[in-house]
């Protein structure tokens, strides 16, 4: 950890960034931060994404890797981690670290 702590606004913005990138500003209905205890985020169907409060304590790839891994969750609409869902989290990871 690199003890730099961000706000919740930094957090919902980046969230906000990475859903008009990915395409699901529409159906990403409410974002929520707290604490939770053993994952660091979720993303139901209806589009109510959880995030850790913890990741405000963590450095930005880890908080790029948990937004977008959710985010592709809701484009795709199942909860499988399939073929598909890797190589396009890996795509808009590669993407993020290339800019
Ligand atoms: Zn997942």
């Amino acid at each position: 950890m690199n003890g730099e702590r961000v706000g919740r606004e930094i957090l919902l913005a980046e969230v906000r960034a990475w859903a008009r990138r990915i395409g699901v500003e529409d159906r990403l209905r409410e974002v929520q931060i707290r604490p939770m205890r053993r994952k660091w985020a979720s993303v139901s169907s209806r589009g109510r994404l959880t995030l850790n409060a913890e990741l405000l304590a963590q450095p930005a790839e880890v908080r790029r890797a948990v937004i977008v891994h959710e985010l592709v969750h809701l484009k795709l609409r199942h909860g499988a981690h399939t073929k598909l869902f890797r190589a396009l989290v890996r795509a808009y990871l590669e993407e993020a670290s290339r800019s």
